[in-house]
């Protein structure tokens, strides 16, 4: 997947400024960057959420820039994640497949094996309400990615919870990953989170990419004094 010269201004400020970023195939590409950064600006703008003025969102070498968000093939976490509360955890996974009309056992299946990497199988038959935090952010990474997205998209998934259960989540996110092999792109603010969990990182300032490489890259060669602080915070 990749973004060429995206530029998106709120008025007089400009969130994005001429941003290119190349998303390997089936990495985990972190975008951190500090708040107010424009890395929600980017990931939206790759999900069709906001619209760019100028550039483009390539995704598999198609042009999707003027593709509505529905039809771009994407999976999306959020911070908060809105659940279906009045579905148990397993027909909010299955949501996507069966608006899609798709064939009871291939759902049945799909469902069953989702739940199985996220770590769900026994909390099939609870309702949302009825996990912690940690599990509804699964169960959320199980329902984006029911539907075989082209790319996942996760915004801060994690955030709103503690640090014991972060580090956990970063654990079932890497063995998700290395399940699934989906193109990712987690945003976010935490250094040691990016470290942790991708394969490559791409830091954003001020609406710009700074650098883009592994964790390795930009630690042995940080390309600014900004990335080099910036990262230096890692306690
Ligand atoms: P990040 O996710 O890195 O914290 P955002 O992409 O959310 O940053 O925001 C980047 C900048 O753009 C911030 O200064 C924010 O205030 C501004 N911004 C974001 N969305 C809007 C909007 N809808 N209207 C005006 N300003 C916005
Ligand atoms: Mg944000």
């Amino acid at each position: 997947m990749s973004v060429r010269g995206a530029r998106k201004q709120y008025g007089d400020f400009v969130a994005l400024d001429d941003v290119s970023l190349d998303i390997p195939s089936g990495s985990l590409t972190a975008l951190l960057g500090p708040s107010g950064s424009g890395k929600s600006t980017l990931l939206r703008s790759i999900a069709g959420l906001e619209e760019l003025d100028g550039g483009a969102v390539l995704i598999a070498g198609d042009d999707v820039t003027r593709v509505s968000p529905q039809k771009r093939d994407i999976g999306f976490v959020f911070q908060h994640y809105a659940a279906f509360k009045h579905l148990t955890v397993r027909k909010n996974v299955a949501f996507g497949l069966e608006i899609r009309k798709r064939p009871k056992s291939e759902i049945d299946d799909r469902v069953d094996q989702l739940l199985d990497i996220v770590g769900l199988t026994g909390f099939q038959t609870r309702f949302p309400a009825q996990l912690s935090g940690g599990q509804r952010q699964r169960m959320a990474l199980a329902r984006a990615l029911a539907v075989d997205p082209r790319v996942l998209l996760l915004d801060e998934p994690f955030g709103a919870l503690d640090a014991k259960v972060r580090a956990d989540l970063r654990t079932w996110l890497r063995r998700l990953h290395d399940d699934v092999h989906v193109t990712t792109v987690l945003v976010t603010h935490d250094q040691q989170e990016a470290l942790d969990v991708a394969d490559r990182i791409a830091v954003m300032n001020a609406g710009r990419i700074e650098q883009v490489g592994t964790p390795r890259d930009l630690y042995d060669r940080p390309a600014n004094d900004f990335v080099m602080s910036f990262l230096g915070d890692v306690s």
